[in-house]
């Protein structure tokens, strides 16, 4: 006897389509499933849709190597399968003279991953760049882009359509244990079911640590416990002035109050840090509190001096789905397999913040190769 299903993918994100993709591609069954109607509708359609260089990641973690592996499989994805992507580059601004240290330490770190063409430049080339930029001297990274993520998960999700692969929509993961050969998963939704597969990855963002609770045998202190930090956008009621996306000095918990442009040359600011009491993903509130734009005039200003009152409106927000609290060192990407969790033929990701969207193509190699290896053990 077979197993129902080959492998299942919970999580119809970003991450879970480039997974399903990359196994699917191996000549594997794959169907994945998803709580939502469409694909995307959880952290990959709330983000900044950077496609990052690599630069801010210690060197020789998960997400430094697969940042930088990430990112030129997706400018290759991206050309090869027409998603609207634009190579726009960034500057990071000293916006004063005792954050130059902050920079430099920050363009030996990208050089270390990788990141090779982050260069210095001073206030005179960045002012010829981007005219309106006010600080000391900045950091170019030319490799920096933007993506149409709603695109590219439409992409990943035909390519792996175009290699076997299938999406069950609002089919909620509810549990699952391990039963001899096979680990028999519960779904629910309109055809609630109980089904065998042989492999499963829980790629579900931030309900990934609430649903691994679901999993009989994983040993619970392998399970991360979630930390929301929340974070909000403001958008500019007018053109850009700028064509590169413009970064301050990063600050704990994120990068900094920064403008990105989208690829209709939208501005928008953001995301602030904003940590969250709860630690259900099921209740979060995602509206913007437009009382937070005092705090972006103030951040914002301190490199574009341009920026009038009034300009700022509150767009949406997205919620970081960290593993680690408020205060503490940041957490690399968690992927786990049976070596760590010890149940046969489940990967589980936790924890996979930015640059997950830039990463997701190289994750995804990761995992079928985890996938794989654990078949042939
Ligand atoms: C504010 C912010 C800005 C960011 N900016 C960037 C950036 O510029 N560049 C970058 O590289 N990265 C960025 N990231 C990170 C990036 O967005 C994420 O790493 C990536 O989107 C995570 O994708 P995912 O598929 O893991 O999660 P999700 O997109 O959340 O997908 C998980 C899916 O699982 C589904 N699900 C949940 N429960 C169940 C269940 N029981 N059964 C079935 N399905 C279920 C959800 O509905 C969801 O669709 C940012 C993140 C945030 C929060």
């Amino acid at each position: 006897m077979s197993a129902d299903i080959d492998c299942l993918v919970i999580g119809a994100g970003v991450i879970g389509l480039a997974i399903a993709r990359a196994l699917a591609r191996a000549g594997r069954e794959v169907v994945v499933v998803e709580r939502e109607r469409a694909v995307g509708q959880g952290v990959s359609s709330r983000n900044s849709e950077v496609i990052h260089a690599g630069i801010y990641y210690a060197p020789g973690s998960l997400k430094a190597q697969l940042c930088v592996e990430g990112r030129q499989q997706l400018y290759r994805f991206c050309a090869d399968h027409h998603v609207p992507h634009a190579r726009c580059g960034k500057i990071i601004v000293a916006a004063s003279a005792d954050q130059r240290d902050t920079l430099l330490a920050i363009a030996a770190r990208a050089h270390a991953n990788g990141a090779t063409d982050v260069r210095e430049i001073g206030r005179d080339e960045m002012k010829a760049m981007e005219p309106e930029i006010e600080g000391v001297m900045g950091l170019a990274s030319p490799s920096t882009g933007i993506v149409d993520t709603h695109a590219l998960m439409l992409a990943l999700e035909g390519d792996a359509a175009m290699h076997g692969a299938s999406t069950a929509f609002a089919t909620p993961f509810l549990s699952a244990a391990r039963t001899g050969e096979y680990l028999r998963v519960r779904l629910g939704g309109d055809e609630a079911c109980d089904i065998s597969v042989n492999t499963c990855v829980l790629a579900a963002g931030l309900a990934s640590p609430r649903l691994a609770h679901t999993i009989d045998g994983i040993p619970r202190d392998s399970i991360p416990v979630p930390h929301f930090a929340k974070g909000n956008y403001f958008t500019l009621g007018r053109r850009s002035p700028f064509s590169r996306l413009i970064y301050p000095a990063p600050e704990p918990g994120g990068l900094g109050t920064h403008l990105t442009i989208d690829l209709g040359g939208r501005a928008r600011f953001g995301p602030d840090v904003e940590w969250l009491d709860t630690q259900d993903d099921l209740a979060i509130d995602y509206a913007v509190d437009p009382a937070r734009a005092d705090k972006f005039y103030r951040a914002i200003r301190r490199y574009w001096p341009g920026l009038r009152d009034g300009e700022l409106l509150p767009d949406y927000s997205g919620v970081r789905p960290k593993i680690v609290p408020q205060g503490t060192a940041e957490a690399d990407f968690m992927i786990q397999g049976q070596d760590v969790h010890g149940v046969r033929g489940l990967v589980a990701l936790y924890g996979i913040e930015s640059p997950g969207l830039t990463s997701a193509l190289a994750i995804a190699a990761r995992v079928a190769d985890l996938v794989a290896a654990e078949a042939n053990v």
